[in-house]
């Protein structure tokens, strides 16, 4: 008869425990991911208040690769492009000489990176401006709403 010394159930395989989840207060786990914050970058916005403004978020979404979205009341404009140096092996291609911010980000005790979040995190997300109008059409709707009716004149 075989001695079953080296079984190990499934379940305890696959377990939590036994896979070690990554844990955001520790880092970004870059050699388990795809480099996602290598992936795009984020410029912060004006919060628009002008039909000007409005139109311009419009056509900023009108192209490829473009999204806006909304954070506790802050604006950005996120590019979806990779970085150049991106390796195909999701590693960088300039290590040694990678701008400041690619060597803070990401780190133990810093806000959890791309990792550990996505797009549900946010407030509000525009992926194309069809999405924008709508939220602004919505929000007209919502504001003629509650105006107050005027009173009847005589
Ligand atoms: S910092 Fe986070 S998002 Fe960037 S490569 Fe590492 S784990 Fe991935
Ligand atoms: S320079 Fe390197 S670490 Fe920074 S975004 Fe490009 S590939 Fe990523």
């Amino acid at each position: 008869m075989s001695s079953s010394a080296g079984f190990v159930p499934l379940q305890i395989l696959f377990s939590p425990a036994a896979r070690h989840e990554p844990d955001s207060e520790l880092g970004g786990p870059c050699h388990l991911c795809t480099a996602s914050c290598c992936r795009y970058f984020a410029l912060q916005l004006d919060k628009p208040r002008t039909k000007q403004d409005h139109d311009h978020i419009r056509w900023y979404l009108m192209h490829e690769g473009i999204v806006v979205w909304v954070q506790d009341g802050d604006w950005y404009l996120e590019v979806r492009t990779a970085c150049r140096h991106l390796l195909p092996d999701n590693r960088c291609g300039i290590y040694d000489d990678r701008p400041q911010i690619c060597r803070d980000y990401g780190l133990p005790g810093a806000d959890p990176c791309e990792y550990f979040t996505d797009d549900l995190e946010y407030d509000v997300l525009f992926e194309n401006d069809a999405e924008f109008v709508a939220w602004l059409e919505a929000k007209k709707a919502k504001r003629k709403k509650a105006a107050p009716k005027k009173a009847p004149a005589g």
